[in-house]
């Protein structure tokens, strides 16, 4: 069944001490740098984008914590748990800029390790803590000099057919109308690029997207990647 994403895209927003928050959960991080890990997710509540082919409810619920209040609950979740890592994600974490002083707070004063995932057309703050892991997936055709600047990787998701053969990454992502095609890493980055097969709920139409992954990965040296936790199961 195809997916229609009809969640309305949303503006910046600002406010000192205060993000608005969709959900909290503790999982195992199921892609990028800190695939397989334990991880408490913080999950931002809306989006300056709007891909049709999106299938993350990032709207549902909304919140405003503030920085303690949010620590608070990651601690609940946890429970006994040793999880350090948080990764912060949304919807897109960086239309509430106030996200780096959460981040800072979490590494400096709370000792976690931290990784962002941006979509990448929104600023990143300057202040934001270098320790901060940023994984940018890129749905439209230009990313934020500052993204430029600051990704430590790149994540893109596949569909076969829908291939730069120059530089093997996907054209269009989740069905995003992005002119020519989606943004690329810079010139001479040397992070990790991952590529995971897009889902597609039809076992044929995953069987291309894996070998189109398989066959980019292999001749441009990038990472292949599956989504592993939904084959554990976990959200
Ligand atoms: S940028 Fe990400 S969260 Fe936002 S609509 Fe696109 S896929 Fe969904």
């Amino acid at each position: 069944m195809k997916i229609i994403n009809t969640q309305e895209p949303e503006k910046l927003v600002r406010e000192r001490g205060i993000l608005d928050v969709h959900s909290i959960f503790h999982t195992i991080q199921g892609e990028g740098p800190f695939c397989g890990q334990p991880a408490v997710f913080v999950r931002l509540a809306g989006c300056n984008l709007q891909c049709p082919g999106c299938d993350t409810n990032y709207t549902s619920n909304r919140k405003k914590m503030s920085h303690c209040d949010i620590w608070q609950e990651i601690v609940r979740v946890t429970g006994e748990a040793k999880t350090n890592l948080v990764v912060i994600t949304g919807g897109e974490p960086f239309r509430q800029p106030e996200v780096a002083n959460f981040i800072n707070y979490l590494i400096d004063m709370k000792g976690y390790r931290v990784q962002v995932e941006t979509n990448g057309t929104m600023p990143i703050p300057r202040e934001l803590n270098y320790n901060c892991v940023v994984v940018c997936s890129p749905k439209a055709a230009k990313i934020h000099p500052s993204v430029s600047a600051r990704a430590d990787a790149f994540k893109y998701v596949m569909k076969s057919g829908n291939v730069n053969e120059e530089d093997g990454l996907p054209l269009q992502a989740l069905d995003h109308r992005a002119t020519p095609f989606i943004a690329r890493p810079p010139v001479h980055f040397k992070g990790k690029i991952y590529l995971q097969p897009m889902d597609e709920q039809d076992d044929d139409a995953n069987k291309a997207n894996a070998q189109a992954v398989v066959k980019y990965a292999m001749k441009h040296n990038y990472i292949v990647q599956l989504q592993i936790h939904k084959y554990l199961g976990v959200e």
